[in-house]
């Protein structure tokens, strides 16, 4: 099997995340801040270190600022709805997931919030600069947010983000970030960025297993809570804490997929993100230029070299050169990857595109084999 579909979620784990969960499982998952017993400080301890090394590898700072969730749209939804209030203004780019789109959309359903799309031309890296007019065209005086994914997961176009985020603080708005797709691929420094809030998963690009976001917060910034209940902290109160990172945890936190994800974290800083780039950004560049050999076949804003690849094969649909692929061996996703929006934006045909997603462990031999089985599924 040829696992194509890191955008998905990241796969196989390195043997360090796996090793530790099955340890976490076996010899110390108690329920972490739920006691004082052995077993509850070990998961504790855990929970905290992974928290250090999120601090550690995006320049957070204090590791409390590090709140976990259950996948980066719990942590989207987090942010977005415990800072809107009623009347508010947003942004948004026209390349973004439905974990953005969707509890804005609904928000602006209910009345609650109005939004604008800001355009990003991803397939003319040359207009970078018309993104940010096109951002201050919009801003109104009731813009009180701007939400973006830092890069994409349809295609390798990544947001000019440290310039969006200086735009949003003259303006006085917060920014917040979706790094679902760029965390672990892309260098990200949190101070650097300014941004009020980068939420990201543990399970793609920092090789931990499903099951577990986390939101980077920025100093001082508080949010009304999504969610109530237990942590083990305050507990004769009704409320809950006013500080992270227990203000936003409520429930038993995912013990194991943190666990992991720290290991996931050592092998990236390991690798080194610079280089884990360079290695999927050369995957890419090996990937256009066989793909290219295919008659008919369009590749998706192909001036974007990156992680993630998407093209259609010219009189076949998505889903069936999925299903073939599939057939061969190959898995990558197909159709509209849950990003309505961003493939309008590109202009794909019914039915969406297919999509390859580069992570640590692919080769270029991955890629010949991928072109071999295109060009069995063409002749069919
Ligand atoms: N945003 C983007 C850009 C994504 O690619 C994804 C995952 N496909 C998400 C958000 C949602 O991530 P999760 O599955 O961790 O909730």
């Amino acid at each position: 099997m040829i696992y194509l579909d890191n955008a998905a979620t990241s796969f196989p784990k390195p043997k360090s995340v796996q090793d530790e969960v099955i340890s976490c499982i076996k010899s110390y998952g108690g329920n972490p801040g739920r006691g004082s017993h052995a077993l509850s400080l070990a998961a504790a301890d855990k929970i905290y270190e992974c928290r250090a090394a999120l601090s550690e590898l995006f320049g957070l700072g204090a590791p409390e600022n590090a709140v976990f969730t259950l996948n980066t749209t719990h942590a989207l939804n987090t942010v977005i709805k415990g800072a809107l209030r009623q009347g508010d203004h947003v942004l948004i780019s026209d390349m973004e997931h439905n974990a953005v789109f969707r509890p804005i959309y609904r928000l602006a359903r209910e009345g609650f919030i109005k939004y604008s799309v800001f355009r990003t031309f991803p397939d003319r890296p040359d207009l970078e600069d018309n993104i940010l007019s096109d951002i201050s065209a919009k801003l109104t005086p009731r813009t009180r947010m701007l939400v973006c994914a830092h890069a994409s997961n349809i295609c390798s176009s990544v947001l000019p983000i440290r310039k969006i985020g200086e735009l949003c603080r003259k303006s006085g708005i917060l920014f917040v970030v979706d790094a679902a797709q760029s965390a672990g691929h892309i260098p990200i420094d949190f101070h650097l960025l300014g941004a009020d809030a980068v939420c990201l998963p543990g399970h793609k690009g920092l090789y931990g297993p499903q099951g577990c976001g986390v939101i980077l917060l920025r100093e001082g910034l508080t949010l009304k809570t999504l969610t109530e209940g237990g942590n083990g902290v305050n507990s004769l109160e009704g409320t809950m804490p006013e500080l992270p990172p227990e203000r936003y945890e409520a429930g038993t936190l995912p013990t194991p997929a943190v666990a992991g994800l720290l290991r996931g974290i050592s092998e990236v800083s390991r690798l080194g993100i610079d280089s884990i780039h360079r290695h999927e950004c050369a995957l890419y560049e090996y990937a256009r230029e066989r793909l290219s050999e295919l008659d008919g076949i369009k590749i998706y804003a192909s001036d974007r070299v990156g992680s993630v690849l998407l093209f259609n094969l010219e009189g076949k649909s998505a889903d069936s050169v999925g299903d073939a692929l599939n057939g061969a061996g190959i898995c990558v996703r197909s159709g509209y990857h849950c990003a309505a929006l961003a493939h309008k934006t590109l202009a794909t045909p019914p039915g969406g595109a297919v999509r390859v997603s580069f992570g640590i462990y692919n080769t270029l031999a991955d890629v010949d084999t991928l072109v071999n089985a295109l060009r069995t599924i063409k002749s069919l």
